[in-house]
């Protein structure tokens, strides 16, 4: 079961990337950088295009959290070379070491970097949920490096898969070198194992994936999403404290940023749901739907639509029995 489900998701992505030839983008990590967000949080906000030989796999926006005598990495992208060229990146910001490294969940664009840390901090520890850390175990990692060394016709080459050492349920508050940080697990969302990683101090909020700015919600890899399970994630962190919301795709900003997600999603349930009730099919309703939601046409994946209706159709389906 789990193995078809596996498959299918890479399949989906690949005919996603080879209708999307972004020409214009620029390479790799080492042509972006840091922008400085609060006292303690640098993020490079990088492509939203998906994987390719050009950008050599990078497509996320790795950050740092700087303290006192170290540096916390959070989502280091997407090979060993992202990872290597990441640190590079660090020391135009501070000379101290990586002291420890989160992974938002488990789509390989976020953590394979985890390779390029660990080559230089063999024993930096790093935290993820622990249904990541089982799913990296069941061969995940593996998949995603295959599936990218296809779509970067082999840049990302060399790269291992490093798991991440230290399980987490979401609820901890974790205190690391003077920065205290609370981490949020809301249930089944963007994928099952996600972490939201709230820096106290900073009222800073790293949404993984549940966010993606400009980019249609859940679109890369929907199999893996509970789009109801999303709304309730976003509802629930519009609720905390925090006025910076970092996404894991797109720009940062404040509560515009999550609540411009949360509106699609919001929309996107409603207008699936009113056809469903009308006794429209996925594939009937789709013209419809996309409709509804043309507000939204400019967003990154748009042309993903159709695939993303029918996966919500099946979830308001299953909420009907
Ligand atoms: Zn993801
Ligand atoms: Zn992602």
């Amino acid at each position: 079961m789990k193995k078809i489900t596996l498959s299918t998701l890479l399949l989906f992505i690949l005919t996603g990337w080879v209708q999307a030839h972004d020409t214009d983008i620029p390479a790799s990590l080492e042509h972006y950088s840091f922008e400085q967000l609060t006292n303690n949080i640098h993020v490079v906000h990088g492509t939203q295009a998906l994987p390719s030989l050009k950008t050599r796999g990078f497509m996320n926006n790795p950050a740092i959290i700087t303290t006192k005598k170290g540096i916390i990495v959070i989502d280091p992208g997407s090979s060993e070379e992202i990872g290597k060229q990441l640190l590079e990146k660090i020391k135009t910001i501070s000379d101290k070491p990586v002291i420890a490294i989160f992974n938002t969940h488990v789509h390989g664009d976020h953590w394979l970097g985890n390779h390029g840390i660990r080559s230089v901090y063999p024993h930096v520890p790093i935290y993820a949920h622990q249904r990541m850390i089982e799913r990296v175990k069941e061969g995940e990692g593996e998949q995603w490096i295959k599936l990218f060394m296809g779509m970067t016709k082999k840049a990302i080459a060399g790269t291992k898969v490093v798991a991440p050492n230290i399980g987490l349920k979401g609820g901890e508050t974790l205190k690391l070198d003077g920065i205290t940080l609370k981490i949020h697990h809301t249930g089944h969302a963007h994928s099952d194992g996600d972490i939201m990683i709230e820096v106290v101090d900073d009222k800073g909020l790293f949404f993984g994936d549940i966010v993606a700015a400009k980019r249609v919600p859940n679109s890369d890899v929907p199999q893996d999403a509970s789009f109801k399970g999303t709304i309730n994630a976003i509802k629930l962190m519009l609720k905390g404290p925090s006025t910076l919301y970092i996404p894991g795709h797109g720009l940062s900003g404040g509560r515009e940023v999550p609540k411009a997600s949360l509106r699609f999603l919001v929309k996107l349930r409603e207008s699936v749901t009113r056809y469903y009730n009308q006794g429209l099919s996925d594939f009937e309703m789709k013209e419809k739907v996309i409709k509804d939601l043309s507000e939204f046409k400019d967003w990154h994946n748009f042309k993903e639509m159709g695939r993303v209706i029918a996966y919500v159709y099946q979830e308001v389906e299953n909420d009907n029995f």
